[in-house]
């Protein structure tokens, strides 16, 4: 196996890049292997090297790559034009499914990313309750703006403290955090605050640094404590959104939030995202009221379509039981080749998600930190070499899709094997 090009590619994108690459995530060390193609369960570099792929584009690609239904629905809007800064009939259309999925969405706005979803949706809660103050979990990811990048760990009494240069302090004093499956310090910290605490969000499955599980009736505790509290609860859905169900972590823990959040699969490969809930809250928005929210890109006609097609695929093929059912057997198997191996490894995961942690099983982001994360990448890196690629991280979730073949699933098993 050679990767000649890509390394080459990494010495000139990184005098034009800052790291080489247009996300942080992607920076494989010592150099990433730089796409050319990808079909299926498949990617393929720019060497000719082809890798079974359970990054999917860390989870929109939930159909495989390049699928074809998703793609006429690309190609047949692209016939009419791409862009016109006009309302048009398909994002009425996929609004009104987003809404038929899920209970906590009365109505919903388009946006472009999973990251402006969080930060409008955090300024509408902020807006609506009249309150500054909210609660995120440590470890959650809610996207690269300055009021969520918190380092985790901080306490989660103490206010947090920024997770990047460039943001002032004076930004983030208001974003509390508390460990997840941990009950007793949530109730406290909403408790506290609740005068000035606007909403809690939370990612209803840690995906960004897991999948971490939900302890059974934590969420719905959760939800009683907020509502008893008079604070919102955000359900950031970017991930578990038509992940887990069609209807997400929502319909799967059947927990109903006030808002929600969606991006990744929602936009069928393309971006988007989605932020939505009650009708008394989502009318605070502009120009139906005095919370303000835009984007020159929002609803942008290809990511619609390719997002109505993806939609109405899953729901045809009812593809939530079968890819389910498929990441039930294949954590299973994982569990047994451990457990041969006598690893004091965990296998974690739910619905399609799935992931090794080189550690004891992790209920929330102090534990992760404590797996071994060097030890991880050198696996990382057998992995590649045997054709399988895996998210570059222990942090972050991998998925199964729907073009996953049962020889794909063995071919990969067979090199946990191996390489564990
Ligand atoms: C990926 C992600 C985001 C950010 O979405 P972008 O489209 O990358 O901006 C927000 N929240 C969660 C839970 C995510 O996984």
């Amino acid at each position: 196996m050679t990767l000649e090009k890509s390394e080459q590619m990494y010495e000139k994108a990184k005098t034009l890049i800052p790291g080489g690459v247009s996300s942080p995530v992607r920076a494989i060390k010592p150099f990433p292997f730089y796409t050319a193609s990808g079909n299926g369960s498949k990617i393929k570099d720019l060497d000719g090297n082809e890798y079974i792929d359970y990054c999917l584009a860390y989870g929109p690609e939930i159909l495989g790559h390049n699928n074809p239904v998703i793609k006429e629905a690309i190609v047949s809007q692209l016939d009419k034009g791409w862009l016109y800064g006009t309302p048009t009939e398909l994002e009425v259309n996929l609004a009104e499914k987003i809404a038929g999925y899920y209970p906590s969405i009365d109505m919903l706005r388009f946006v472009s990313t999973g990251t402006e979803a969080t930060m409008s949706a955090i300024r509408l809660a902020r807006g609506y309750t009249g309150k500054k103050k909210f609660v995120k979990i440590e470890g959650g990811f809610h996207g690269a703006h300055d009021a969520v990048l918190v380092k985790a760990g901080s306490g989660a009494s103490t206010f947090g403290e920024p997770d990047s240069r460039g943001i002032p302090a004076d930004f983030t004093k208001y974003t509390l955090q508390t460990p997840f499956n941990d009950l007793e310090t949530m109730t406290s910290l909403v408790e506290k605050n609740r005068d000035d605490l606007a909403a809690v969000i939370m990612e209803p499955v840690q995906g960004n640094v897991g999948p971490i599980l939900p302890e059974p009736g934590y969420l719905q505790e959760v939800r009683k404590l907020t509502e008893e509290n008079g604070v919102l609860l955000i359900f950031d859905e970017v991930i578990t959104g038509f992940r887990l169900a069609m209807g997400g972590a929502q319909e799967y823990y059947g927990v109903v939030p006030d808002m929600t959040t969606l991006g990744k699969i929602v936009g069928g490969g393309l971006p988007i995202g989605v932020f939505g809930g009650r009708r008394d809250i989502m009318e605070m928005i502009a120009p139906s009221g005095p919370v303000y929210q835009a984007g020159t890109f929002s609803g942008s006609p290809c990511s619609v379509a390719a997002g109505i097609a993806v939609l109405d695929y899953m729901k045809k093929e009812a593809l939530h039981e079968k890819l389910n059912a498929t990441g039930d057997s294949f954590r299973q198997a994982l569990s047994e080749i451990i457990e041969d191996e006598g690893l004091d490894y965990y296998v974690s995961g739910v619905a399609s998600m799935f992931k090794v942690f080189f550690g004891a099983e992790p209920k929330n982001y102090q534990d992760v930190l404590k797996c071994d994360k060097d030890g991880y990448l050198t696996f990382f890196h057998r992995m590649l070499a045997s054709g399988i690629f895996l998210p570059p991280s222990q942090f972050e979730t991998n998925f199964l899709s729907a073009a996953h073949t049962e020889e794909d699933l063995d071919k990969t098993l067979e090199a946990y094997k191996e390489n564990l």
